[in-house]
């Protein structure tokens, strides 16, 4: 239970977040006046009711974007660095409410809601300071005669798409670049998460940030509302953090008008530990890959193999320190470890650890759900997993790990290969040469050499293959929502 200043704090964080849309720099409700619950995944309690976008509002939403783009286009690159830099001091200094919130509505717990806005804040700090980096080039013409003049202007209007899982940092990491870049934008945040992206709208107001630079539509059905905004014309780019199943649709629907996309999906990362690595580190690092956000997170360690020689003590102390994790409501400092986002996610990750064991892993800890208050699922190892197992190739988006043994070096990177995804993988050798070869031969777009976590706003985020498109973060990440213009100059 919860004591009397718990329960206050929970209610006063989410009585402060607006839950209406936000276009043109005017909260308003939905056009049917609807709105749809928000739920806490920990014990399925009703938090509050945000407004339920339609079609309509999406397209007021994108007017006004349209409506905005030219000034914001205009203003200075330092002023609109500056926003960025106040709202990562607002979101630092609102840090612990910003955490309690994201904990209630999507419910991991407490520490990893604070890593999270401070992960999410950095893309602010980051961009700030590439807003006055974006610059062009001059060029004599090989005969001599003319100028090449070489110029980057925002892309236009975006449509920004964000996932549940990491509601603010996915955020950040895509409104911090369109605003450096001068992009107006219409944000969709995930039906399950919409409080943390509000919050932050507001948070960018109270910055300075122009109104209609940032418009936001909370909606439970989003296709619906996101579709008839990709048809338009007025939106220029689309940015999507999600499933590859709905990124495929939606570079359908952007092909129409033929936006520039950049998509963030799905991934199905191999986490290979050699005979030489370091075992502590190997252990650190697999805690981190699988267990971070309960493993609901696209960077997630879904396949482990282990060289025979340590793959008996590699399982064996991954699952020591899995079996010790606290699960439960993550609004108290002590749980470590916090339920799924819904009831899909639990049967999913139920449906895929069924499929293992039925045809011959051995689960050596875990393997069952509680769903009893809320979406929980123990922290499970399996060993002896079949290459025939569902979740060797799909993505688990839980906390289990499945381990598989290996004793020669190119069959594992072959199988590690072996998926349509490519996002990041892990490497675990003290073998400098071996950790670069193996690097250089898997087919993902990120790699943690001796590193269980990836992510960082100073680094290009992305993955290869139907992992996705474009790349986020680091000096790359700007790029995304730029255009480059030619001026040929003649007569000199
Ligand atoms: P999803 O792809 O359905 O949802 C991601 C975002 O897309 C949300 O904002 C959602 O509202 C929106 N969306 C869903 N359908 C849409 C449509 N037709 N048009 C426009 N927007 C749409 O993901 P999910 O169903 O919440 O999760 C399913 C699986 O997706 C997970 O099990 C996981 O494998 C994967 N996933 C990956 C990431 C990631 O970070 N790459 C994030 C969330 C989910």
């Amino acid at each position: 239970m919860n004591s009397p200043e718990q329960l206050s704090g929970e209610d006063t964080v989410v009585q402060a977040v607006p839950k209406q849309l936000l276009i043109g720099g005017k909260w308003c409700a939905a056009e049917t006046d609807s709105t749809y619950d928000v739920e806490d995944p920990s014990n399925r309690q009703r938090l509050c009711a945000v407004a339920d976008a339609t079609a309509n509002d999406g397209l007021a939403a994108l007017a006004a974007a349209d409506d905005a783009q030219h000034s914001w286009a205009q203003h200075p690159p330092r002023a609109r660095g500056e926003i960025l830099r106040r709202a990562f001091e607002l979101i630092t200094q609102r840090h612990e409410d910003l955490a309690l919130l994201m904990t209630l509505e999507m419910g991991k717990p407490l520490a990893e809601s604070r890593a999270e806005i401070t992960y999410a804040a950095e893309f602010f700090r980051w961009f700030s300071e590439e807003a006055v980096r974006i610059d062009g080039d001059y060029a004599v013409s090989p005969s001599g005669t003319g100028r090449f003049l070489v110029m980057r202007q925002p892309v236009g209007p975006a449509v920004l798409i964000t996932p549940w899982n990491f509601p603010m940092a996915m955020g950040t990491r895509k409104i911090g670049p369109a605003i450096a870049a001068g992009c107006t934008m219409v944000v969709k945040p995930a039906q399950q998460t919409p409080l943390s992206m509000l919050a932050l709208a507001a948070i960018l107001e109270e910055a300075g940030l122009p109104d209609g630079v940032l418009n936001v539509v909370t909606t439970s059905s989003a296709g619906q509302v996101t579709e008839p905004m990709l048809r338009d014309g007025r939106a220029r780019k689309l940015t999507f953090t999600g499933s590859t199943a709905v990124g495929r649709t939606l570079i359908e629907q952007s092909a129409e008008q033929v936006l520039k996309t950049s998509m963030e999906l799905g991934g199905n990362a191999p986490f290979l530990v050699f005979d030489d690595a370091d075992l502590d580190a190997a252990v650190d690092g697999a805690m981190l890959a699988k267990m971070r956000n309960v493993g609901e997170a696209c960077t997630a360690a879904n396949r482990f193999y282990v060289h025979a020689d340590v793959a008996e003590e590699f399982s064996r102390r991954l699952a020591e320190r899995m079996s010790a994790l606290r699960i439960g409501r993550g609004v108290s400092d002590e749980i470590e470890v916090g339920p799924l986002i819904d009831a899909r996610q639990l049967d999913k990750v139920d449906e895929l650890v069924t499929d293992a064991v039925e045809r011959g892993a051995k689960v050596v800890l875990g393997g069952e759900r509680d769903d009893t208050r809320g979406h929980f699922y123990q922290p499970t190892v399996l060993t002896e997993v079949p290459t025939d197992a569902r979740l060797r190739r799909e993505e688990i988006f839980g906390p289990v790990a499945p381990i598989a043994t290996f004793t020669d070096e190119s069959s594992v990177v072959a199988e590690a290969n072996d998926t349509e995804y490519g996002l990041v993988s892990y490497l675990y050798t003290r073998d400098l040469q071996r950790g670069l070869r193996i690097s250089e031969a898997l087919d993902t777009g990120m790699v943690g050499l001796n590193q269980g976590v990836v992510s960082n706003a100073a680094a290009p985020f992305g993955g290869v293959k139907q992992s996705g498109l474009g790349r986020e973060g680091g000096k790359i990440g700007i790029e995304e929502f730029l255009e480059t213009k030619y001026v040929a100059v003649g007569g000199l």
